[in-house]
């Protein structure tokens, strides 16, 4: 897929040239940084939900749509996005450790277990009902994403 490059297209108006903070390379329009392969850990993840537009996560989780026209049914959920990771699942860093580096394509499905299935439909009607936060009920649900993709 062709990726529309503006390195070497004039400046003109453009805003000062963004560098990773990390080796000090310069920076594509969307934050990739050529030395790391991967997008610096000092910005969130840059990607919106192709079927939603909500914000994705750098797991390339939605928690607007779950990737998914029936997020009701937890099965169904997807990682719409591309899955992001600083570290390998040893826990021994991807390069540097401080690029977000894609791993994973997206339209994952997540296997998730029958325990995990009810473990997320509570979540989200804790959220529903406030007594959790909607942050609180991402990252929780992040977390089970995760535990169940790494299986
Ligand atoms: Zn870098
Ligand atoms: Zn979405």
């Amino acid at each position: 897929m062709a990726r529309q490059k503006s390195a070497t297209a004039p400046t003109g108006h453009r805003g000062p040239v963004s560098r990773c903070v990390y080796d000090g390379t310069q920076l594509d329009a969307s934050g990739f940084c050529l030395s790391g392969n991967g997008y610096p850990d000092t910005r969130p993840c840059p990607f919106a939900c192709p079927l939603c537009r909500g914000d994705l996560t750098w797991s390339g989780a939605c928690f607007r749509c779950h990737g998914t026209e029936t997020p009701q049914v937890v099965t169904s959920w997807t990682f719409p996005g591309a899955r992001f990771e600083r570290d390998h699942d040893d826990g021994t860093p991807i390069g540097d450790g401080h690029h977000w580096v894609k791993i994973a394509e997206p339209n994952r499905r997540v296997p998730l277990s029958g325990a995990q299935t009810s473990a997320c439909a509570a979540i989200v009607g804790r959220a529903v009902r406030g007594e959790m936060t909607t942050v609180e009920a991402h990252r929780a649900i992040d977390g089970i994403f995760e535990e169940a993709f790494q299986r």
